[in-house]
């Protein structure tokens, strides 16, 4: 068996043990592959033990790989966008994208909703709101949530299934459970008021287990599944 593969089976492991914890399904905890900065044979390691969603950072290395690996006849994968995104780099995520995780901004929202080719369907958001309040950070503050689902919800290119937040990097557990908690709080109202809100994002290698007790429908993990990542440069198109 593969390291991958190995670790993939670690995680949906974690992902069982953490839902038990708190009388969850593990069905209803999404596993996102995170392979940013990582090669297409990984990719495809992971592809053939199962994992068919992927998160990636970098729009232009993610087009690259994205086209390679179409291009290699896999067609059946789901790509999700999470990183930063510049406005110069929205018309290849609304081209090459399923899910974008990261939208923060309307200016964002709208040039992705005028670049989505129309043959495609439209295009997922989830809006990333940044829960820990670091300056430094992405994501929308809480006040700023509601403009920006409503313009999604006003464009047919365009369509509002949750919400992204990413914890501030600490081992006080408390501080993470106390940021996840108040995204939950809010993903629960808006999901009460619209039937297509399903995606609550929230957890990575390091706190998957407070993100699940705190509601998580979709936990991001890269480092668990390809490893650490080495940025020998920049990494490309940033
Ligand atoms: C890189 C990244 C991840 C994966 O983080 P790991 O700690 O490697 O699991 C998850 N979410 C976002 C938004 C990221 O940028």
């Amino acid at each position: 068996m593969s390291t991958i593969q190995e670790n993939l089976i670690n995680v949906q492991d974690l992902i069982l043990k953490f839902a038990n914890l708190t009388h969850r399904k593990a069905k209803d905890i999404q596993l996102l592959a995170v392979s940013k900065t990582k090669p297409v044979d990984q990719i495809i390691e992971a592809y053939n033990a199962g994992q068919r969603a992927f998160g990636e950072s970098y729009a232009k290395e993610a087009e690259l790989k994205i086209n390679e690996i179409r291009s290699l006849g896999y067609s059946d994968i789901v790509w999700h966008f999470i990183g930063p995104i510049q406005s110069n780099k929205t018309k290849i995520i609304a081209e090459n994208f399923d899910v974008v995780e990261s939208l923060d901004r309307l200016k964002i929202a709208k040039r992705l909703s005028e670049q989505r080719p129309k043959e495609l369907s439209p295009l997922k958001v989830l809006i990333q709101v940044n829960i820990s309040c670091e300056p430094q950070k992405s994501g929308c503050d809480f006040e700023e949530i509601d403009e920006i689902a409503e313009y999604v919800r006003s464009t047919d290119n365009l369509k509002l299934i949750g919400l992204m937040g990413v914890a501030e990097n600490t081992t006080e557990t408390d501080e993470i459970t106390a940021q996840f908690k108040k995204l939950q709080k809010k993903f629960n109202e808006m999901k009460a008021l619209d039937q297509n809100i399903d995606v609550l994002s929230m957890g990575m290698t390091g706190d998957m287990e407070e993100a699940i007790a705190c509601g998580s429908t979709e936990i991001r993990i890269g480092t668990a599944i390809f490893g650490a990542r080495e940025y020998h440069n920049s990494p490309a198109g940033a």
